[in-house]
């Protein structure tokens, strides 16, 4: 009974700068944008890699100048490849011990050898696919100053 006075003051309002401003590059549609990404190609244009090596990115695109470098990726990429591969693991766990396979050492170093370089080529591809998405969100990561 007490807020009745005016129930809009009661609310707390987002400001304008809350809001990320849309990116002023510019941007193909999803599906695109991700493809883009998970083959390491610029988000934006596709005419450069995202990558200087397995993992470093580079600070801006060489042709459109996207800022690839200021896109906050931290923690989503390995989280993704993780989740992807590990599931594929657990299939073939499921395959292996259903059907009364056991690897030998040989057979299990080639399979432990083949899951590792799969975690490495995903986490890649998760990461292109993650810049891609932040760089079409706009979300650049917060410059200290
Ligand atoms: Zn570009």
């Amino acid at each position: 009974m007490q807020n009745s006075a005016d129930p809009q003051s009661n609310f707390e309002r987002w400001s304008q700068a809350a809001v990320p401003a849309p990116p002023e590059w510019n941007m193909p549609g999803w599906v695109e944008t991700i493809k883009r990404g998970v083959f390491g190609r610029c988000p934006s244009c596709n005419a450069t890699p995202i990558f200087d090596g397995y993992l470093k990115v580079h600070d801006k695109c060489g042709n459109c100048a996207a800022p690839l470098g200021d896109m906050p990726a931290d923690d989503a990429p390995p989280y993704i490849a993780m989740l992807v591969v590990l599931h594929f693991l657990a299939l073939f766990l499921v395959i292996f011990y259903h059907g009364g396979y056991r690897p030998g050492f040989v057979m299990s170093a080639v399979l432990l050898i083949l899951l590792a370089l799969l975690c490495m080529a995903a986490l890649r591809m998760a990461k292109g696919a993650v810049i891609g998405i932040l760089l079409k969100l706009g979300l650049r990561r917060e410059k200290l100053e």
